[in-house]
């Protein structure tokens, strides 16, 4: 299967041959993450708002002092964030560009913002700008609760300054994927051809309500309506060892020729029992799209007695995420394929 990216074409059942984790045979090309998070600090017009709840969860607190931001100086820490993420990119053997995803708030029972619930916002413009300042590295990916009123309008808007993708978190964002109120923005997605990705399972990092919403069962109405869908970390449910949604990964895949996976977060302790059951289908294995879930970090636990010694060493000496996630996949015999390969399909 030829792939087609930004930097030429990327022949996978070639590199599927490969092994990459030798790290002699490096891609002629590289392939896209389709899931990377924009973080921002609010700053002056930015759009972006960090509840002080959030301030003070463990999470935010430690990926602050991972990163060396200073919560103080927003501008500064937002602009930090981003050249880190950039200069990491940059160094990766395989990886050449990122999605880069924006986070909506909650909405009530009107379509208005809920200020109250709302913890973490990452902007569309602020999403949408960053992307236009290295094109060659990003892509816009925004974020909309299909429960604000103006949903279907944002999507015009974002689509007309070129969104690559709509990124939603039902358990954070407080709304059902399956309510048939959603169907005319998942119609406009569909028209527009922009996939929409979902969070799939239990939320832990951020403040989550109601999980029963991460449910990949859910996304069956946009899936009805023709939108491509991606379920975020391979439909995993996130509680360690208990992939109830391993059935409902393969039955959608069967059954939605525009249902795809990224394989994000895939090495956490709480999902990496999905990463080794995707092993035993390569039949799905075409509906996997490379993701990263950057700035998480990435796990060598999942290879541990896995693979050859030497591979396995190259691994852990491995500190670029982008490099490792990659690595690590393709390592255990996962195939997985470049986001761009939806634009084609
Ligand atoms: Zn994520």
């Amino acid at each position: 299967m030829k792939i087609q990216n930004g930097n030429g074409s990327w022949d996978s059942s070639r590199k599927i041959r490969e092994t990459p984790t030798s790290g002699a045979s490096l891609p002629s090309s590289k392939i896209i993450d389709c899931h990377v998070h924009l973080a921002a600090l609010p700053e002056g017009t930015n759009g972006c708002y960090v509840s002080r709840k959030m301030l003070a969860s463990p999470l935010f607190r430690y990926l602050m002092w991972k990163h060396g931001l200073d919560a103080n100086n927003p501008r500064q820490a937002n602009q930090q964030y981003v050249d880190e993420l950039l200069k990491e990119l940059r160094r990766s053997t395989f990886v050449g560009k990122v999605v880069l995803l924006g986070m909506d708030g909650v909405y009530d029972a009107g379509g208005k913002i809920d200020q109250s619930e709302t913890h973490f916002l990452v902007g569309n413009d602020y999403v949408l700008q960053t992307a236009r300042a290295y094109p060659h590295e990003c892509l816009p990916g925004v974020s909309i609760n299909p429960q604000r009123r103006d949903a279907v309008d944002e999507l015009h808007r974002c689509a007309e300054l070129g969104a690559a993708l709509v990124k939603v978190l039902p358990n954070t964002q407080q709304f059902d994927p399956a309510n048939a109120r959603y169907k005319a923005l998942y119609r406009a997605l569909a028209q527009r051809r922009i996939p929409l990705l979902s969070h799939v399972g239990y939320e832990w990092s951020l403040i989550g309500k109601d999980q029963s919403v991460g449910h990949p069962d859910r996304l069956r109405v946009a899936l009805d309506e023709g939108v491509t869908v991606i379920a975020a970390h391979a439909c995993s449910s996130g509680l360690m060892f208990h992939e109830t949604f391993h059935a409902t990964l393969l039955t959608l895949a069967g059954t939605y020729q525009r249902f795809y996976a990224d394989i994000s977060a895939l090495t956490l302790p709480n999902r990496l029992k999905m990463l080794l059951l995707l092993r035993d289908h390569p039949e799905v294995h075409g509906r996997l799209l490379f993701g990263t879930d950057y700035p998480l970090s990435v796990f060598h636990l999942p290879v541990w007695g896995r693979i050859e010694r030497s591979a396995w060493r190259d691994i852990v000496n491995t500190n670029n995420r982008f490099d490792k996630q990659f690595k690590i996949c393709r390592s255990l015999g996962i195939h997985f394929h470049s986001f761009d390969q939806l634009l084609r399909d």
